[in-house]
Formats: structure tokens, C-alpha cells, sequence
């Protein structure tokens, strides 16, 4: 049983029904859409795929719709522009760009920008510097050139950007998410803890918040990101264009190290194996890049365009779990003592002392009376996030009554979900005992064996994780 779980970018690579059926089929948890690219139809119909095929297969997966956030572009261009090193440019908004101009979908740009501001097009390839602005326009130099596209990104990384976190697309997007029904949303070029405040009060509670961390202002701001998000993303992509690139690994440590002690699920993201757009078979480099990120804590890994627009996505999916599987099957991840924060004296986002304390003896209990697995009691999923956030040696089976919490939990790390459609009343009896059958039926465990459960008085009370009890399968 995969504690490690894998995320898919569903893109034109993948847009046929057998293909996401045999994503599901080979592991695949959540599917990722991803806003900045495709259309309405595409993007309905992808998620139609994943439901259909997960009904069909009988597995949990969540969906994760990607908001393109604040995304700063080179407008349109009729045909590419070749930038020499040492040559001046012009920067203009797109409505009123001259043909000899380059323009960008951020107006402000020449308000906010100052002399000797670095500007990043087309993920870093190319460098420009402010040398000085008039009006809306924005003079340059030519640092490192080449030749721009339509439509490429810009990056600026010495800005203060002030473009409010969501754009009109992001809200017309976040509208068809609610629409159609997903698990998580993701929030790209987070930059503070209101930008996920601000995300969290427009959606209610129907579905999980994942903060995306590719700001120098975000990874600054981490600590108060962190207990206000419900997960979080290491978005290497854009983050090593904001930062030099050879600050991103150990960026990368610092998100899984702070998301496990809040007890977020992490997802760690980008170009993990990107040589398999093209090739059938990861590089040696990328295999050791997704083995370092599940060791480094991530609960998930993540493919983009590899699965999204690459000519292998079966392989790129099965590589990952074969190298996720190795990994898992060596014992390594059980022996560090960092997964097992202690609870202290204060609360931890948002869980308070008395839930750490159950969750941490939980995972003492496992290894005190050697139980295969652990069966956690879950309306909202918290709970079981939290114990998770522990990392038990042993697979945790989260049961629950609702059927967002049972989709939502297939994300995270080491987490089994249970979907209890239980006849009689809803009780700590009834859901325990499809717990121990579940454990049963999944060959974790044998009839008679110890096994930890966790729950909490009242049930319906989110955050009320108080019990821990050791019961027998
Ligand atoms: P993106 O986000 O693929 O939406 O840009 C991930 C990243 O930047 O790494
Ligand atoms: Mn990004």
C-alpha cells in the first residue's frame, strides 16, 4: 500500500477517457487542471473523465483546479521577436503596444517597477533590466536575449507586485469549480496568508485551499501561510525563476519541513521528471530528484507536463510510483526521528494540544503494541490529516461519512480512505467496525490483531479528536 501519493496534470496528452482510466488504474490520486491553459470544455471534460473513471475503477481521487493567480505575460505577438544582448526595449500595456513595443498584460508595470529591477520572460530564459520608465512605459535593457513568443510569462522578482491575488478569470474559474465540484483549489503567485484568507472565505468550505509557494514573498511569509492554508504546493517552477535557481532545493526543504509540522499536506511539483516528454525513460538525475522529494517529507509528487502535453504519460505516471514504492519498501521514511514532531504546549495550526497529543500517542501506540494499521474517525478529514502529518509506520485508514472528505483524503501521505455508507445509526461502534473490516479486507491486517483507533466525542464536532483507543481486528 503507496503512502506517497501522485498528482497528474491533465492536459491534451490526456483528454481521452481510456487514457485517465488507466491513470487511475496505475495510481494516479489527484488530478490537477490547470486554469492557465485550455479551455471551459476541456477543462469540464477532464473532470468528467476523472469521476467516471474513478467510479468505474472504485478508487478515491480528488481533482485540483489550478487558478492562474496574478501571472504577469508578454501580450499577443504576431510573430516572435528577437532580443539582442545590450539593445534597449520598450515595455508597453497590450491595448495600446506599438508594433515596435513589447507589450505585457500588466498595466502597472511602470509604476511599480524601478531603475535596476530585474525582468524575467519565458521562465527566465531570457533577462531584461529597468533602466528607466515615462508614463505606462517601461525602458530595458537586453541582458541575456533570444527570441520571445506570444504570450510567455514574465517574471519580477525584485517587484512589489500590487495586482490583487485573483483575477476576473480566477473568479470566473473559481465559479466553475464551485460549479461542477472539486476537492482542492490552488492559488498560483500566492504572496501573503490574506491572499489564502481572502480564497478561503469565497469558497466556504467546499473545498480544500492549496497554496502555491513561488514568491520570494511567500516563502518569507511561510510561517503565516502555513497555518491558514489547508495545503501547500513547492512550485519549483516558477519559485526558481523568482529565486536563483540554486536556492530552490533548499527552499524546497524548508516548505516540506514547516507543511509537516503544521501538519499540511505538501505537494512538491515541477519538471520531476520532465525528460519523459520526450523520452519513455526518466534521467538518473530526475529519478533521484522524486526520491530526495518523498524523503524530504512531501506527501504527494507531482507531474505537469509530463502528463499534460508529454508523449509518455502512462510511463511518467509509473515511473514515479515505482521509484515511490522503492523508497517506501526500504523502511527509510519510518526511521526519521523529524516526522515525529512532539506536540507542545501551544496550538499548531489551527489543531489545538489535546488533538497533537492523541495524534502523536497514536503513532506511539502503533509502535508499542506493533499494529498494522491505524483507523481514524474523520467528518471534516482534519483529524486524519493530522495524524498523518505524524507519519505512522503503518497505513492509516481514515473513515468517513461524506463523501468530499473521502475524495479530499486521497491526497494525502500514507492516508487510506473509507467511505462508510453505514445503514444503522452513526455511531463510534458502526464506523470503527467498517475501520477493522476495511483493514481486513485490504490484507494490512489479520483477525485479532491489535489496532489503534482514533476518533473523537461528539462526532459531529469537527476538531473534537480526543480518543485513542486500542482495539482488536
Ligand atoms: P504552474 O505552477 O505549473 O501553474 O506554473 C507550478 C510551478 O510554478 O512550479
Ligand atoms: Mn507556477
Amino acid at each position: 500500500m503507496r503512502r506517497t501519493k501522485v498528482v497528474c496534470t491533465l492536459g491534451p496528452s490526456t483528454s481521452s477517457y481510456e487514457t485517465v482510466r488507466d491513470m487511475v488504474r496505475d495510481g494516479m490520486d489527484l488530478a490537477r487542471i490547470n486554469m492557465s491553459h485550455g479551455d471551459r470544455e476541456s477543462h469540464r471534460a477532464s473532470i468528467d473523465n476523472v469521476r467516471r473513471a474513478a467510479a468505474e475503477i472504485g478508487r478515491p481521487i480528488a481533482v485540483l483546479v489550478d487558478l492562474a493567480g496574478p501571472k504577469i505575460r508578454v501580450g499577443h505577438l504576431d510573430q516572435p521577436i528577437q532580443l539582442e544582448v545590450g539593445e534597449t526595449v520598450v515595455m508597453a500595456p497590450e491595448d495600446d503596444a506599438r508594433a515596435d513595443e513589447i507589450p505585457t498584460t500588466y498595466a502597472r508595470l511602470a509604476e511599480e517597477i524601478q531603475e535596476g529591477d530585474v525582468v524575467l520572460l519565458d521562465d527566465g530564459l531570457l533577462e531584461l533590466i529597468c533602466l528607466d520608465t515615462e508614463g505606462d512605459r517601461t525602458h530595458l535593457r537586453v541582458i541575456r536575449g533570444g527570441e520571445l513568443k506570444s504570450r510567455k510569462g514574465i517574471n519580477l522578482p525584485l517587484v512589489n507586485v500590487k495586482a490583487p491575488s485573483l483575477t476576473e478569470k480566477d473568479l470566473e474559474d473559481l465559479d466553475f469549480a464551485m460549479e461542477v465540484g472539486v476537492e482542492y483549489v490552488g492559488l498560483s503567485f500566492v504572496r501573503r496568508a490574506e491572499d489564502i484568507v481572502d480564497l478561503k472565505e469565497r469558497i466556504g468550505g467546499r473545498a480544500l485551499v492549496v497554496a502555491k509557494i513561488e514568491k520570494v514573498q511567500a516563502l518569507q511569509a511561510i510561517e503565516e501561510i502555513l497555518p491558514e492554508t489547508d495545503a501547500v504546493m513547492v512550485a519549483r517552477g516558477d519559485l526558481g525563476v523568482e529565486l536563483p535557481f540554486e536556492r530552490v532545493p533548499l527552499a524546497q526543504k524548508r516548505i516540506v519541513q514547516g507543511a509537516n509540522f503544521y501538519g499540511r499536506p505538501v505537494i512538491t511539483a515541477t519538471q520531476m521528471l520532465e525528460s519523459m516528454i520526450e523520452y519513455p525513460r526518466p534521467t538518473r538525475a530526475e529519478a533521484s530528484d522524486v526520491a530526495n522529494a518523498i524523503l524530504d517529507g512531501s506527501d504527494a509528487v507531482m507531474l505537469s507536463g509530463e502528463t499534460a502535453v508529454g508523449k509518455y504519460p502512462l510511463q511518467a505516471l509509473n515511473a514515479l510510483v515505482r521509484i515511490a514504492t522503492e523508497i517506501e519498501r526500504s523502511g527509510v521514511l519510518e526511521r526519521g526521528p523529524r516526522y515525529l514532531t512532539r506536540p507542545g504546549p501551544r496550538s499548531r495550526g489551527g489543531a489545538s494540544p489535546r488533538e497533537h497529543a492523541v495524534a502523536a500517542a497514536t503513532v506511539d501506540a502503533v509502535r508499542s503494541v506493533g499494529a498494522p494499521a491505524i483507523v481514524v474517525i474523520t467528518r471534516s478529514g482534519f483529524s486524519a490529516r493530522l495524524v498523518s502529518s505524524y507519519r505512522p509506520p503503518v497505513p492509516v485508514f481514515a473513515v468517513t461519512t461524506d463523501d468530499r472528505t473521502y475524495r479530499q483524503l486521497a491526497a494525502v501521505w500514507g492516508v487510506h480512505p473509507v467511505l462508510a455508507e453505514v445503514e444503522e445509526e452513526v455511531t463510534y461502534a458502526s464506523l470503527s467496525r467498517v475501520g477493522r473490516e476495511a483493514v481486513v479486507a485490504a490484507d494490512v491486517g489479520d483477525k485479532g490483531a491489535p489496532v489503534i483507533i482514533t476518533a473523537g466525542y461528539p462526532f459531529h464536532l469537527s476538531g473534537s479528536t480526543n480518543t485513542m483507543r486500542v482495539e482488536s481486528l
